[in-house]
């Protein structure tokens, strides 16, 4: 893939961008290796005032910043100013509290001293996906950096202007030369640089394969990855639910950042006594959903981010179809989306396990729909996939809450409320959803040497 900003609205190429020669790579490594002996030193303090810095940056650049994403990958523009509000948010939250969640733990033994220290643990490199440009970057960026590690970004090929905005942005709030950088390269150089002694760990959002590429050279060299990827979360709906509120969140977390976000919710598990007036609902929010330009702060649905991800969708839907799938709802696109990559909201339903696609994720405004009979089968069919990113459920019965949130396999689970990331709580996956946290005090410790000190 070549590296280019195209916007998707339109399909026009708005610029292109040469990857770095080896030479200009080993230059990066070189820049952020000298940078990493003085960094790692510095005072917490000193990183947390810079990020503090940037969290202010982000703020005061705003509207300029979330337009950038908005022509690189047609995120709503309400949305993606919400993200870079969201950005200066987790930096805020690790300045305040970096400090305390790497300070030394004494642990009383035999001798003199006995504790825990928190070392930085040198180079790592991001590999990070398109779909939420900034937020993907700062959930990484704000705890990795505040702990004294050094940053190498291989952002995704298709947001090159997100990319080299960040760089800049961190380097205004003052980190030192080569702390924070922003690689153009094709996914082709990730595993070599693997290879590289000077970088410690990696961490990748984004698809199963690229996951496994990445985490297959990092463990040819016995390095520490985080991977968080794809997902297919339940959204469970019992009778006792408030039916207007499960509804109206269950089209928002199916269509948020245009249908592209790892922990939409993808798949709704409707209970039969309930299923008629959530189907008759959906349809009626499906099609009252605005699809359009996604500069335009009316829009609730732009387009896919590029044509690819459209025609898988679309490949994807028709497999559903041929394979006994029934469509209960597909909107129509204006005039003015024909030109760009959109997709219209499309509600499918008697989806059997024979059918391809019944482990597959659908990243886009395509819902699936199931009808369950107990909260033993809507537990069962949640957990019937290969992922276990969030699920959410809505009851207002006390013990099938409980149940839920004991039986659903999942890195987390929500009950009357949307599967959302907060700076304050760890967020990731098991199964093939990945392994590994970010955010929280467990996602500052996945960038650590957790170093035990005897001192006699
Ligand atoms: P993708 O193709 O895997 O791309 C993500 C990043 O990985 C990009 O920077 C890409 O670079 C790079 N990459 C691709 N193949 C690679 C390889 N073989 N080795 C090393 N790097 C490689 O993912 P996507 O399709 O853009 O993103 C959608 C997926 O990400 C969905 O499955 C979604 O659920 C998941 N996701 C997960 C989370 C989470 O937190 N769990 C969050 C967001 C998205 P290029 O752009 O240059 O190819």
């Amino acid at each position: 893939m070549a590296i280019a900003s195209v916007n998707p609205t339109t399909g026009e190429v708005v610029q292109t961008f040469d990857p770095l020669s080896d030479a200009e790579l080993e230059d990066c490594l070189t820049r952020a290796a000298t940078a990493l002996a003085p960094y790692r030193q510095t005072p917490v303090q000193a990183r947390a005032g810079w990020l503090a810095a940037a969290a202010s940056l982000l703020e005061e650049q705003r509207d300029a910043l979330a337009r950038l994403m908005t022509l690189e990958m047609g995120k709503p523009i309400t949305e993606a100013v919400a993200e870079i509000d969201k950005c200066a948010w987790v930096c805020r939250y690790y300045a305040e509290y970096g400090a305390d969640f790497l300070a030394p733990e004494v642990v009383a033994t035999d001798a003199t001293y006995s504790g825990i220290h928190y070392d930085p643990l040198g180079i790592v490199l991001a590999v990070m996906p398109w779909n939420f440009p900034f937020w993907q970057v700062f959930r990484f960026a704000a705890p990795a950096l505040m702990a004294g590690n050094v940053a190498l970004l291989k952002h995704a090929s298709n947001v090159p202007q997100c990319a080299l905005a960040i760089a800049d942005l961190f380097a205004a709030a003052g980190f030192p030369a080569g702390v924070f950088q922003t690689l153009l390269i094709p996914a082709s150089r990730v595993a070599p640089l693997m290879a590289d002694q000077r970088i410690r760990a990696a961490t990748l959002t984004g698809s199963e394969p690229a996951g496994i590429s990445l985490a297959v050279a990092a463990a040819q060299h016995i390095k520490k990855t985080v991977l968080e990827l794809g997902g297919s979360d339940p959204l469970i709906i019992l009778p006792s639910a408030d039916l207007l509120r499960a509804i109206a969140t269950a089209v928002k977390a199916r269509m948020i950042n245009n249908g592209q976000s790892c922990i939409a919710a993808k798949r709704f598990i409707v209970h039969t006594a309930v299923y008629e007036e959530v189907v008759a609902g959906l349809q009626q929010a499906f099609q009252a959903w605005r699809i359009g330009d996604p500069a335009d702060p009316a829009t609730q649905l732009g387009p896919l981010a590029t044509a690819t991800i459209r025609d898988e969708l679309q490949a994807q839907v028709e497999v559903a179809l041929a394979h006994g799938a029934k469509l209960l709802y597909q909107g129509n696109l204006p005039p003015a989306c024909l030109q760009g990559y959109f997709y219209p909201p499309t509600l499918l339903a008697e989806i059997t396990p024979d059918n391809p696609v019944f482990e597959q994720e659908f990243f886009g405004p395509v819902a699936l729909l199931f009808r369950v009979d107990s909260l033993e089968a809507a537990i069962e069919l949640a957990n019937a996939t290969p992922f276990g990113l969030g699920a959410s459920a809505w009851t207002n019965d006390g013990s099938e809450g409980d149940r839920l949130i004991r039986e659903l396999e999942a890195g987390a689970v929500f009950i009357n409320g949307m599967v959302k990331s907060d700076p304050r709580l760890p967020f990731g996956g098991i199964k093939r959803s990945g392994y590994g946290r970010e955010l929280g005090r467990a996602g500052i410790l996945e960038f650590v040497n957790i170093k035990t000190v005897c001192r006699y």
